[in-house]
């Protein structure tokens, strides 16, 4: 057993705040929803155990209801980032035997604290005592051996022990994860990401409810290549914390533009564009096998996003458009791009390609039949798809 010193980062994240010196055992990652999904429980709990090994990299085993994992404190940062975990914490592992419980508890406890409570659980119901019994018993013993107080509501520190079939954890700290679905139990999805605060967020999201996310950023490379190009590399690498990698595909797109700048009027200009990347867009998803398409779109909050133009731009796309940030506040993105620090990125001021010469008054209502009259380039929307260039973004 490695002596380390844990001084755990005090992110909000964490519920307790205080360090201690321990020789950590392992890992007891716990996961939220997957718990109550029957039949398809081991697929998910399967997922997750490949994604902590991929990204964590650490190894990782299914125990009754939980994962146990390979303790490195360099871990710790990027199970925090890992979707389907609701916490994880820095455990003891003993002997299903009371004896063993109480000695571990002692080193888990740090240095200065006044007042304690015990929480424990038991998945093996054959053992001896109950968990009020275990909390019971093992509160008496630590207030006997560091005359510390019970507080059952308002305790600075709390010991928690878990017994399972074949063994027992004990830790006193537990640091929250992402929470929602391990990447890769809903299939995959091709995201729409600009160099906007929404796409990212939405991108996130969805990886949070299990899909597997490529991003496809569609620019001019004629006018603004290099900076755009590296802050949405960026942001995808920020992204691909959250799932291990990402693909990214880069699409020209001023060959269109110029079709559309031609041959649309002004006001539909905006939508047309959207339209368009919605076609390209399912291009890649059927390369990828994607089954339907993300954006960041937000109801009202810009001319393109209200519900009449929402309806045309996704009525270009043969896959359902997902976009999970349709109903909620600015300012409630914001926290979530803030939190998963695509914030500073996506604030990085750009020239964004659809700004190129399109109205000051959009229309706000437009029609599919309005703007369909005029696309006449779906021949080169396939050409331009093929000229993307690539990007394998690892973490
Ligand atoms: P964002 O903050 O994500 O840029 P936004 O509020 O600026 O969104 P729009 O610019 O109208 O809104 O874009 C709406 C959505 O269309 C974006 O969230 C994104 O999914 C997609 N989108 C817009 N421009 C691009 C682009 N150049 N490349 C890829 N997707 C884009
Ligand atoms: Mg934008």
């Amino acid at each position: 057993m490695l002596k380390i010193y844990l001084n755990i980062n005090l992110s909000d994240n964490t519920l307790k705040s205080s360090s201690t010196t321990f020789s950590v055992d392992c890992f007891v990652i716990h996961y939220g929803e997957i718990g109550i999904k029957g039949k398809n429980r081991a697929f998910f709990e399967k997922k997750l155990v490949e994604n902590i090994e991929k990204i964590a990299k650490i190894k990782a085993v299914r125990k009754s209801g939980r994962i146990e994992a390979e303790f490195k404190s360099e871990a710790e940062e990027k199970l925090k980032k890992i979707p389907g975990i609701k916490y994880f914490a820095p455990a003891l592992k003993v002997e299903k035997d009371i004896e063993e419980i109480k000695k571990a508890s002692l080193k888990v406890l740090p240095e200065n604290f006044e007042s304690f409570k015990v929480e424990s659980s038991r998945s093996d119901k054959t053992f001896p005592l109950t968990s009020p019994e275990i909390n019971a018993e093992l509160g008496k013993f630590i207030v006997e051996r560091t005359g510390k107080k019970v507080d059952l509501k308002k305790a600075e520190v709390k010991v928690y022990v878990e017994i399972c079939e074949k063994e027992s954890y004990i830790y006193s700290k537990k640091v929250k994860g992402v929470g929602g679905l391990p990447v890769g139990t809903a299939g995959k999805v091709v995201s729409l990401v600009s160099g906007g605060i929404d796409s990212p967020v939405a991108s996130f999201l969805m990886m949070k409810r299990g899909c597997e996310v490529v991003a496809v950023h569609f620019f001019n490379e004629t006018l603004h290549s290099k900076e755009v190009r590296k802050k949405i590399v960026m942001l995808a690498e920020k992204l691909a914390e959250f799932q291990g990698k990402m693909r990214l595909y880069m699409v020209p797109f001023e060959s269109i533009q110029l079709e559309i700048i031609r041959d649309v009027p002004a006001k539909l200009r905006m939508i047309a564009y959207r339209r368009s990347m919605m076609r390209m867009a399912n291009i890649v998803a059927k390369k990828e096998k994607a089954k339907a398409i993300v954006t960041g779109d937000n109801l009202s909050q810009v001319a393109s996003q209200t519900l009449d133009n929402i309806a045309t731009i996704n009525s270009a796309s043969a896959l359902p458009v997902l976009s999970p940030l349709i109903g909620m506040d600015k300012e409630e993105i914001i926290e979530i791009a803030k939190k998963i620090e695509t914030y500073k990125i996506s604030t990085i001021p750009y020239e964004d390609c659809c700004s190129l010469l399109v109205s000051k008054h959009p229309e706000t209502r437009a029609r599919k039949e309005d703007v369909e009259k005029y696309e006449f380039y779906s021949e080169l929307e396939k050409d331009v798809v093929e000229l993307s260039e690539v990007v394998e973004v690892s973490i």
